[in-house]
């Protein structure tokens, strides 16, 4: 019994009836990756890599930026990680990579992936220092893109990152164009993951930086549940696991939502796991399913919360 309660604390992320849902956590860089071994993430869902490139005139070089990419991964060996290349643009400013043009709403900018086609540098420069560090490691190395609108942006980055010695290639799911066509992308892509952030930002056409407009970035609203269950759709047609490494993982009660809309793994900030993972201990796949069910017959953030918990009785 008392192993029982031990990786119920501390253990790999299942429901009570023995579905595996992944748990990872999502870091900035190495110095997360103790908090992350902490809370018992089982890799890396989702590293920001911006934080090397922040605050500094000149890129970081190959050689800097594998180093820290191999000190990620050796924290977990056989693990999963998964990288995504810079995400920068006018709304996360690099001084050295300032969009082509002048750019009066930077969240509509070229951003993420879009800027980093303008300077294929960049992004060769740190797939070559990601297959490095790879090549070195004994952890599973995905990466990903973000801000990915299209099928042809998809084929584009995969066949890119294989070219660069990289075999597993994923997207962002966080544009509702994304979610939409989330087939045509999964014939291109190995893995899917949601930022559901950034996805609920451009479905309810609500800046996340106002304050003011918080209630219309909520995950619960129900459109943007919809868009989830799309997305998912489209990455099971063509047998490809869709994670989620927005803010929603994190919310033990959502979490238990996404699960029951088929979302194969969970990445959120470490402190996060623990409750998550008591959460999807307490209940079974079903449960889960009948909660998603639930939450989207209803017509708003509030009433998506409540019939969810409703179905979930194990949430304190
Ligand atoms: C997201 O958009 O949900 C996401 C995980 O990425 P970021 O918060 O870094 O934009
Ligand atoms: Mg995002």
């Amino acid at each position: 019994a008392r192993d029982a309660v031990l990786a119920a604390a501390t253990g790999p992320g299942m429901t009570s009836d023995g579905h595996a849902v992944p748990l990872l956590a999502n870091i900035g860089g190495p110095r997360d990756v103790a908090a992350a071994l902490e809370h018992g993430a089982e890799g890396v869902g989702l590293y920001r890599t911006e934080f090397l490139f922040l605050d500094r005139t000149a890129a970081p070089s190959e050689q800097e930026q594998e180093a820290a990419y191999l000190e990620v991964l050796n924290a977990f060996p056989g693990g999963r990680v998964v990288v995504r290349t810079l995400d920068a643009g006018a709304d996360k400013p690099l001084a050295f990579l300032p969009p082509p043009g002048a750019e009066p709403n930077p969240a509509l900018g070229q951003r993420g992936l879009r800027l980093l086609r303008a300077y294929p540098e960049i992004l060769n420069t740190q797939l070559a220092a990601l297959a490095r560090a790879a090549a070195r490691s004994s952890a599973k190395l995905q990466v990903m893109a973000p801000m990915v609108a299209t099928a042809e942006e998809t084929a584009w980055y995969v066949a890119t990152c294989r070219e660069a010695g990289l075999p597993e290639a994923g997207v962002m799911i966080e544009i509702p164009s994304a979610a939409l066509r989330a087939a045509d992308l999964a014939q291109e892509a190995d893995f899917f993951s949601l930022g559901t952030n950034d996805l609920a930002q451009y479905t309810f056409a609500a800046d996340r930086q106002v304050g003011a407009l918080t209630a219309l970035q909520d995950a619960w609203q129900p459109a943007l549940l919809d868009l989830v269950a799309l997305a998912v759709t489209g990455a099971v047609e063509r047998g490809r696991p869709c994670g989620v490494c927005g803010e929603a993982a994190g919310d033990p009660v959502l979490a238990c939502v996404l699960v029951g809309l088929g979302v194969t793994s969970l990445s959120m900030a470490a402190p996060a796991l623990p409750a998550v993972r008591a959460a999807l201990s307490r209940h079974t796949r079903e449960q889960c399913l009948l909660a998603a069910q639930s939450a989207m017959t209803t017509v708003s953030a509030q009433e998506a919360r409540a019939a969810a918990r409703s179905q979930l009785p194990g949430l304190a």
